[in-house]
């Protein structure tokens, strides 16, 4: 059995789907949750570094849109409303339990940029010396396309890689890596161990017919990869229920647990 053991400093990653309806609008009990958790989390001693997508569908909800726009600038501008909406519920919630957030805007060059990212790191050590919960997204106003990570998924690796985390639980909207198409075969079983990221794996994360691999498993693998290379254990597991975050730091089996090199 693979477990966390000594966790000092994690990335908790959430997807869309997690914190929104299908109307684009907060999923206000889902968020709670999450941020409870995150809360007395933070309350233990362990520090916390959140990685929250949502800022193009939550804007989408705001602005009453009926779909989400195609082009870059619409993309764009919606982001820009739905960032401020989305960072002001955190904001609010975070204080209920006492706890500040600070926001992180990233985008790929940043990162890829000696200079800033060495600025980027320090911001992020300050932040935790203030006893701050750093909060970020992929600054989706100016990383226009060339130029994107484009999921977040990748960006918690990064983020994990940057501030030197314990580990990487990345929720999601399934209950870890299926063996098959959980969608499709009844028999698919959750792989609750991998010590190796294949080929093969990827090949059943987005094999032919598999809706739910080119959905985003495959950007949850290469996170998973990014990050255990880095020597960072990483957990794949449902974002339905935060609380099994607890479970997961107390060294309990949860989702897909991907082993550190
Ligand atoms: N940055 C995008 C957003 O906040 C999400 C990217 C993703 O879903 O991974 O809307």
């Amino acid at each position: 059995m693979a477990v966390l053991n000594d966790v000092k400093r994690i990335v908790v990653k959430v997807g869309t789907s997690s914190l929104t309806h299908s109307t684009g609008k907060v999923n206000i009990r889902q968020m709670k949750k999450l941020v409870t958790v995150i809360s007395d989390i933070v309350n233990s001693g362990i520090e916390v570094a959140l990685v929250t997508s949502g800022a193009i569908a939550v804007g989408v909800g705001k602005l009453g849109l009926k779909e989400r726009p195609t082009t870059t600038a619409g993309k764009q501008a919606v982001a820009t409303v739905g960032q401020c909406e989305l960072m002001f519920m955190y904001d609010k919630m975070f204080d209920e339990y006492g706890h500040t957030i600070g926001q992180f805007l990233i985008t790929k060059r940043d990162v890829d940029n000696d200079e800033s990212r060495e600025n980027l790191v320090n911001a992020f050590e300050k932040t935790f010396e203030f006893g701050s919960i750093p909060v970020i997204n992929e600054n989706d106003v100016v990383a226009i396309e060339e130029i994107v990570y484009g999921d977040n998924d990748n960006l918690s690796a990064i983020v994990a890689k940057l501030i030197n985390a314990d580990a990487l639980l990345i929720l999601t909207d399934i209950d870890g890596l299926y063996d098959k198409n959980p969608k499709e075969d009844e028999y698919a079983r959750i792989i609750p161990v991998v010590e190796e990221i294949t080929f093969g794996l990827y090949e059943i994360a987005g094999g032919k017919g598999s809706k739910f691999g080119t959905g985003g498993m495959i950007t949850k693998l290469q996170a998973a990869q990014t990050a255990t290379e880095a020597g960072i254990d990483t957990i794949l597991m449902n974002g339905a229920e935060p609380e099994n975050i607890y479970k997961v730091l107390e060294g309990h089996q949860v989702g897909t647990f991907f082993v550190a090199k």
